[in-house]
């Protein structure tokens, strides 16, 4: 037998695997993940590795192929574990292992240079005099420069020490070991506190809370680690909730990392856990260089850190005694990566607490419906928060019926009702939020007189218009001309659904002259907090009224908003994908969440050609039970995931006959290897841009209930595609249970 090693993953490029022979006495032992010391390189010097796969093969000449030495006694080392998750995530997933690897593993970036560091003086003035005196004494020039710039300035950035005072790194390291000075990268959210913990406001917890915290820990402290969905409504005190858990998971020594969407990880989010943890917390977010980035890793490595705060990207986090994985927004698409390998957090996190030893809480207003799912079928434990901790009341929402304005001669975007709550609120110096669900938005065509929108015959998902002329499948492929007169009731009013942030702006200011408005889209949010900027005008009340898109939806609490205006609910509801009812009740909910939040009760109203559409309808009732119920009939009938699962096999290429080949081929063999498996195999099918750059794309699903029976095929895909060159021109990706239909 033959094991596939990394070799010194933190010093050396990831960028070789390097075979070995498994001695006889080591089969048995030796598992994925475990570190070695290997005989490597001219001198065989011996190197620590980690054992990433076993062969019974081997490509190279036996004679050259070197023993594996020792396994290192030590257990399975941190990184160890990260390469067995790494082994996981490519089996999974597909892709290589590299690939893997370097989605998991920190890497040491080359590019120091850029790193923002920050040079602290550690002594008084006096110390710092003498210090001074020594090196002048001893003629260390640069030292003496350094030491009487600090005396001067006690914190100085190390690129102006290095530009202006001509001293190198070196130098700022010999002064940090001696113990004048300090080293420090610059990080966005700590200052503010200057680590120190402020004092806790005293929580009385509510019992639906401390039940949850009580029924996590009763299964903690016997070790029975598991999985947890945690559904409370916006305001339920979910945050509450994890932070406790959290400080009981570290006072047991052990850490925690605590996944949120980048775009929820607001100021306000971030210092609620820092007043709690003071500076055992540490933040990862887009912002940070690669250098900085790596610096957290290491700091979490050295165990200097209890929490590590952060997007997707954080729960690869380097900690020695990991203990629980909080994903907050749970049912977040960003929690699902688009690059190779195509994991998926939650079941990723799941994963690595198994190798850890940990429990995973899963929170959110608005499960995803897979998450629901395995709750309900034991996977999970359901804990459940149904009241806010204020006993504030949920907002009351309205339906209006835009089809019915039509009728009785109102061509705005805002319904008479809305525009009447407008000027209510405006009146009462009350704010508001209009909401643009632009989400999904994927030229479906519908008609404007009775909402009809144009379906798939075989896969109810609605046809996109294609410049082409043609509307299209996204998930099978079938293709029909664009109709130009309404099918349902004859209407010409039939087409593109077309609405902009900009032109709700516009229509807004001409209604209400009177009301300042803020606008938060992709282009006022461009700037470097340009997000966050916008946020903070209008919880200072800067603005009468923000109009937005989803990105309004989440983070700040904002207590004196008491209307939030939905103006086109359908907007995410017929995009092509099966997914659309769940992202629209999710939308709406939180949405209609953001109302209501203070003192005083607050309203919604959502706007709508399908009024009864179950997800609007349901949203609507803010009734999360009624939608499940609803969302996996319909997932039970057509057969789509969490039910059954889905693997999308992406296939592009320069050549567009080519791909056809590849694709009909890849099919036929999909076939062959299905044996006597249930599994659907669909496709062809074009996906929503058929062409990027000149490259063509192709997909082609496979659908079965066992996801197992999806990873052999996937696996045997993968061979396949190996050992047949006429594959090299094409690039194939494997994406288990996309979350849209691309
Ligand atoms: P969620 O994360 O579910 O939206 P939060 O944890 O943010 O809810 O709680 C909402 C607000 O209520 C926060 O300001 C929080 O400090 C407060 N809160 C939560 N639980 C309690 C409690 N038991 N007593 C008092 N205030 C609470
Ligand atoms: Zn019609
Ligand atoms: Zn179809």
């Amino acid at each position: 037998m033959f094991a596939n090693i990394i070799v010194d993953i933190t010093h050396e490029k990831l960028d070789k695997i390097f075979q070995y022979r498994v001695p006889s006495h080591m089969e048995g032992e030796l598992s994925i993940g475990m570190e070695v010391l290997v005989p490597f390189g001219k001198g065989n010097r011996m190197t620590k590795g980690y054992v990433v796969d076993f062969t019974e093969n081997c490509d190279y000449d036996l004679s050259k192929v070197k023993e594996i030495a020792e396994i290192s006694r030590k257990g399975m080392a941190i990184e160890g574990k990260l390469v067995a998750l790494a082994a996981w995530m490519k089996e999974n997933y597909g892709g290589t292992m590299i690939q893997a690897l370097k989605t998991v593993l920190p890497i040491k970036q080359k590019e120091q240079a850029k790193v923002k560091k920050k040079v602290r003086l550690l002594l008084n003035e006096e110390e710092g005099k003498t210090k001074l005196d020594f090196y002048l004494h001893k003629n260390q020039k640069a030292r003496a420069r350094l030491l009487a710039a600090l005396l001067d300035e006690p914190v100085l950035d190390y690129e102006l020490i290095n530009k202006k005072l001509n001293i190198t790194l070196n130098v700022v390291r010999a002064l940090e070991e001696q113990g004048v000075l300090s080293i420090e990268s610059e990080q966005v959210y700590r200052n503010p506190i200057q680590n120190r913990k402020q004092q806790e406001k005293d929580i009385c917890y509510t019992v639906e809370q401390k039940n949850a915290i009580e029924c996590f820990w009763g299964d903690y402290q016997r070790q029975q680690y598991g999985t947890y969905l945690i559904h409370g409504v916006t305001g339920s005190g979910k945050t509450e909730v994890y932070m406790e858990m959290i400080a009981r998971v570290a006072a047991k020594g052990r850490q925690a990392i605590v996944l949120i969407p980048e775009i929820a990880l607001t100021f306000q989010t971030v210092m609620r856990f820092y007043r709690r943890f003071g500076d055992r917390v540490s933040i990862m977010n887009s912002r940070l260089s690669a250098g900085e980035r790596y610096d957290q890793m290491m700091r979490a490595k050295a165990g200097e850190i209890d929490v590590m705060i952060g997007p997707r990207s954080a729960l690869f986090t380097p900690f020695p005694n990991l203990g629980l994985i909080v994903i907050d927004e749970e049912h977040e698409n960003t929690y699902k990566s688009e690059q190779i390998p195509r994991y998926h957090t939650r079941e990723t996190a799941i994963a690595r607490a198994k190798l850890e030893q940990a429990s995973v809480i899963l929170g959110s207003a608005t499960p995803s419906v897979e998450a629901m799912y395995r709750a309900k079928h034991g996977e999970y434990k359901l804990l459940e928060l149904h009241n806010r901790s204020g006993n504030q009341e949920m907002a009351k929402v309205h339906v209006v019926d835009l089809r019915e304005e039509l009728r009785e001669g109102n061509r705005s975007i805002l319904s008479r009702k809305l525009q009447q709550m407008i000027a209510d609120r405006l009146q009462k110096k009350e704010q508001i939020m209009l909401f643009l669900n632009r989400r999904g938005y994927a030229g479906f065509i519908s008609c404007r007189e009775c909402g009809f929108v144009v379906k798939c015959p075989h896969c109810d998902v609605s046809l996109s218009y294609h410049r082409n002329g043609k509307m299209v499948c996204h998930y099978c492929g079938y293709e029909q001309e664009r109709v130009q007169i309404c099918p349902e009731c004859g209407s010409r009013h039939i087409g593109e659904f077309k609405a902009g942030t900009q032109q709700i702006e516009e229509v807004v200011k001409k209604h209400f002259p009177e009301a300042r408005v803020l606008r938060m889209d992709l282009d006022t949010t461009r700037s470097k907090d340009g997000h966050e900027k916008i946020l903070a005008a209008f919880a200072n009340e800067e603005a009468d009224i923000l109009v937005g898109t989803q990105m309004i939806v989440k983070g700040h609490d904002f207590p004196n908003v008491t209307l939030v205006g939905i103006l086109a609910a359908d907007m995410s509801l017929y995009s092509n994908d099966y997914r659309a009812g769940e992202r629209t009740f999710q939308l709406l909910t939180q949405a209609a969440g953001r109302a209501g939040r203070g003192a005083k009760k607050g309203e919604a109203l959502i706007q709508t050609y399908s009024p009864k559409h179950y997800a609007i309808v349901t949203a609507a009732a803010q009734d999360y039970e009624a939608f499940y119920e609803e969302e996996i009939h319909y997932r039970e009938l057509m057969g789509y995931p969490p039910v059954d699962n889905l693997l999308a096999i992406l296939v592009s290429c320069e050549k567009e006959a080519l791909l056809e080949t590849g694709c009909k081929y890849l099919k036929e063999f999909a076939v062959r290897i299905r044996g006597a498996e249930e599994v659907a195999i669909i496709g062809p099918a074009s996906p929503g841009i058929g062409k990027i750059n000149d490259v063509y794309r192709k997909v082609l699903y496979l659908k079965t209930e066992k996801y197992d029976t999806l990873i052999k095929m996937k696996n045997k895909l993968e061979q396949y595609i190996e050992v047949n060159p006429g594959f090299n021109p094409m690039r194939i990706q494997f994406d288990f249970n996309p979350m849209h239909i691309s």
